[in-house]
């Protein structure tokens, strides 16, 4: 990504100098034009025509003025967050399958992704789905998985929803269910809100993702410790 983003601001440099990039039907390699091509591709992009490109989800950009220029970096930035997006989605297949209409919605990863910048390990596993539930590790470690909770001795497979949002042993941090799926399992902020430079969580996404955070950190700690 750095790659592209760096050849792209390269090219602009050339453009706000009042050179318009030259536009070469068969490009040399390891030129701009053929680095830019390349890396948009990879990500999704068609070309169009001179400097010019379009994307399923993106929309169009054209890199031959200055105008728009924030909005292209943008929009190049998104189809990358995109693809991993969909990468994520296709790695944790077996644990989202509850989801099958979970999309990327730009609004909310990027709440996302600043709750992930402002929170501690146990909350970004949360968010990333890397949290594991006892049930899930027993299945990991390929042992039978008991009908039992050993935190709260009730007959119930502890999973990483009972661990979370049931057992009496993680209850002294527990708010109210949330009734969104995606926030239930993966503790996933609703919205963020804007106060000068910072961005900010609602107290009640804080409070879920916290509660999350925590009965991982003690889930690790009765496995590990
Ligand atoms: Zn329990």
């Amino acid at each position: 990504m750095r790659a592209i983003l760096g050849s792209i601001s390269a090219l602009y440099r050339t453009v706000a100098k009042g050179h318009g990039p030259q536009w070469y039907l068969r490009p040399k390699l390891h030129t701009w034009q053929q680095t830019i091509a390349h890396h948009l591709s990879k990500l999704g992009w068609l070309n169009t025509g001179p400097w010019t490109w379009t994307h399923n989800d993106c929309g169009d950009i054209d890199m031959s003025n200055m105008q728009g220029k924030d909005e292209t970096m943008h929009r190049i930035r998104e189809s990358w967050r995109r693809q991993l997006f969909c990468k994520w989605l296709a790695s944790h297949r077996r644990e989202l399958q509850n989801f099958p209409h979970l999309v990327y919605d730009e609004k909310r990863i990027f709440a996302v992704r600043k709750a992930y910048q402002q929170n501690c390990v146990h909350a970004r596993a949360v968010l990333t789905g890397a949290a594991v539930s006892d049930a899930c590790f027993k299945a990991m470690c390929r042992e039978e998985i008991d009908n039992h909770c050993v935190h709260c001795n009730d007959q119930v497979i502890p999973s990483w929803h009972h661990s979370c949002w049931e057992c009496a042993a993680f209850s002294h941090s527990r708010p109210s269910v949330p009734s969104d799926e995606v926030q239930k399992r993966l503790g996933w902020p609703l919205t963020i809100t804007r106060k000068g430079n910072s961005w900010f969580l609602s107290r009640e996404d804080k409070q879920i993702l916290q509660h999350m955070a925590l009965v991982r950190a003690q889930l690790l700690s009765a496995r590990y410790d």
